[in-house]
């Protein structure tokens, strides 16, 4: 077969996935081409203009620690930044900024244009090249062939996406965007699982018809917390948003009329997100609750556009356009674009293995909303992890993988892997399980090394790490040689445990109501910690003790995680496992026995069983394992 261009490993889609994916694998040295249908798409968010937030803050950090895009670009794009549950634990804590639709746009395409070892090429990546069962190359839908080591596939909604607004039906991939159509007919002959989900998108409003003045307004915060560890805490002008909610008449609207929504007509087969439902699945779902909270943000700082987070819908745009008006502020409002949903095509995660590549197509990842995802941040953290591992696999090095204790990455790739998906995935910080210790702040302390062994990290983030890190050391030396007894500290007005026992200063600070700033009156020397690091310090201090309790599970995780199980393994001849059980194992194949043990159902006696048959069966021989 003759092709007319060559490259180690093609990111198909410069969405967030395909972003994320081509700059990991370019990073590592490896010849990367990223195909994607339009340059001046690359960036785009297709529905709120935010990233961030619960869970996928986390994410960001983690993209970030790794010396991904997608939190430089946040930084950059921010035009309201806020840190969320910041009134509870820094565990669960996450950064959210909204950002200028244009402003993160380019600044994303400056990045991928800047970026050795990356070139562009515009077009529909229409087949996928297989030779001798592997996946070897691409076709273009005119015709070019460009061959690779590996392939990402990163296609988002657009593997037969189709829109739905009422009756209405659009094949699109996003509006105004064609559907992928012949790579969709081509993943069928592939043989692997495949599913159907939906997701939709509020209508896009005419901020200059809003009334402001009856509603609820809403700053950023005073001092921003930056996603990227690059940036220290700055300050640029922030924009507000507004809170509205909807009305009961809102409600009896959408009752009315819930038979023209395809979602309840039954033109709609795909699952929709559950923690992000439509306004008129919340209103069914929901019927006690007389009004939805709903928060109108500007999309850019010269940009009249609306986006109103909370109500997406697929109603008719009659019903749209009638029910907006039933909502406080919005009585005259202009819809500029009507909400759609939209239904699409996506691989069972099980598919993959850890890496991301397909379990029977060596040489194709798949990365983003394909594998049956939500979200900018889930979707840029996959696209590292396959984009990583095509070009190590390109470059002939061992796979690189994350596991649930050192990541919400790992916890995100082994939710997907071993459990699959039954609707839109979207991460939490409920699903880790180790979250204590997988902190927003603490990312680049958990990651940033092991994204240097990978080759991954630039001399600028490793020398801002490297000093992060020292200063860390040292604050913690200075912190452990100050010492206090319990009768010392009450002369500062401290209340310790009466024990007699003296406490370093870092000992100290685990009592939740002592801070740096009050120990700093004792020793002036405090003061010179800077403010990040003091932070940091306190954080680790208040955590020490519960960290310590961790360490019990996760010996019991790790010893579970190197069970591991042959893919030899016959589940078929496991006598004594269940139909439905064995039928999830063969599908998601677990690698050990840590993953099996999070297969839905799974019982200890079950878990028995099959640690029986692994101990008699020949080792596992994955090179993935
Ligand atoms: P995308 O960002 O969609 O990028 C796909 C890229 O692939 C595009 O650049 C496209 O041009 C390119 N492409 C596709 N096919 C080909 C091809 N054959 N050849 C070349 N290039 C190709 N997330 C939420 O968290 N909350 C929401 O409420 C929400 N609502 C959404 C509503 C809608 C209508 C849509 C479309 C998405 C919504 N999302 C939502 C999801 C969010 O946009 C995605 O999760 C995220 O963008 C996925 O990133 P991705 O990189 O996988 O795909």
């Amino acid at each position: 077969m003759t092709f007319d261009m060559k490259s180690d490993v093609i990111v198909i889609g410069g969405g967030h996935a395909g972003c994320e994916a081509a700059g990991a694998s370019a990073r590592t040295g490896a010849k990367t081409l990223l195909v994607t249908h339009r340059f001046e798409t690359i960036g785009v968010m297709s529905c709120n203009p935010a990233i961030g937030g619960l869970g996928k803050g986390h994410l960001v950090r983690e993209i970030d620690a790794l010396d991904g895009l997608m939190g430089r670009v946040a930084d950059e794009g921010g035009i309201q930044f806020r840190l969320l549950n910041r009134s509870k634990g820094p565990a669960v804590r996450g950064p959210r900024a909204q950002a200028d639709r244009k402003l993160y746009r380019k600044s994303m395409q400056r990045e991928i244009r800047a970026q050795k070892n990356l070139d562009v090429v515009e077009g529909e990546a229409a087949d996928l090249i297989v030779e001798n069962g592997r996946c070897i190359g691409i076709e273009m839908a005119d015709g070019r062939r460009i061959s690779a080591a590996a392939v990402v596939l990163t296609t988002g909604t657009f593997l037969r996406g189709l829109i739905h607004i009422g009756d209405r039906q659009i094949p699109a991939g996003r509006v105004g965007e064609n559907a992928s159509i012949r790579l969709a007919e081509r993943m069928d002959t592939l043989k692997l699982a495949m599913g159907r989900l939906k997701t939709g998108t509020p209508p896009r409003l005419d901020g200059r018809t809003i009334n402001y003045d009856v509603l609820e307004i809403q700053h950023g915060d005073e001092v921003i917390t930056p996603f990227s560890f690059l940036n220290q805490y700055f300050n640029k002008d922030q924009i507000a948003c507004h809170i509205t909610h909807t009305s009961e008449k809102t409600h009896q609207l959408i009752k009315d009329n819930i038979n023209r929504s395809p979602l309840y007509s039954g033109q709609i087969a795909g699952t929709g997100p559950r923690y992000c439902p439509s306004i008129e699945d919340k209103v069914v779902k929901f019927a006690d609750k007389a009004s939805h909270q709903i928060f109108l943000e500007p999309e850019g700082l010269d940009d009249f556009t609306v986006y109103p987070n909370g109500i997406s819908t697929s109603l008719p745009e009659d019903v749209q356009d009638a029910f907006l008006r039933t909502i406080p502020g919005l009585e005259n409002v202009n819809v500029l674009q009507s909400g759609y949903a939209i239904e699409y095509d996506h691989v069972d995660p099980r598919e993959l293995d850890s890496t991301l590549e397909c379990r029977k197509l060596p040489g194709l990842y798949c990365a983003g909303q394909i594998n049956g995802t939500t979200g900018y941040e889930e979707a840029g953290s996959q696209g590292l992890v396959a984009g990583l591992n095509a070009a190590r696999k390109a470059g002939g090095q061992d796979a690189a993988t994350f596991s649930r204790i050192n990541s919400y990455i790992g916890v995100m790739i082994d939710d997907l892997t071993t459990r699959g998906v039954t609707e839109p995935y979207r991460m939490f910080t409920s699903r880790a399980e180790y979250r204590l210790s997988l902190r927003a702040d603490n990312a680049d302390q958990r990651l940033t090394p092991q994204g240097l062994d990978w080759g991954l990290v630039s001399k600028t983030r490793q020398d801002h790490f490297n000093d992060k890190d020292q200063q860390l050391k040292d604050a913690k030396v200075q912190l452990e040689q100050l010492t206090l007894s319990p009768t010392e500290a009450r002369k500062h007005g401290l209340q310790l445990n009466l024990d007699g026992q003296k406490r370093t200063a870092f000992g100290i600070l685990s009592y939740p109501d002592i801070c740096l700033k009050q120990l700093s009156l004792i020793w002036p020397d405090i003061k010179n910690i800077s403010a990040p690091i003091q932070e940091q310090i306190e954080i680790e201090a208040k955590y020490a003790v519960y960290l310590e309790r961790q360490q019990a599970s996760v010996k019991a995780y790790e010893a579970e995680s190197e069970a591991l199980i042959p893919d030899t393994l016959k589940y078929e001849t496991i006598s004594g496992l269940s139909a439905e059980l064995r039928d999830k194992l063969i599908k998601s194949k677990p690698r050990n026995l840590a993953q099996a043990s999070r297969i839905e159902g799974m019982t200890p006696a079950a878990l028995g069983l099959i640690l029986l048959h692994v101990k008699r069966s020949p080792r596992r021989a994955s090179a993935h394992a």
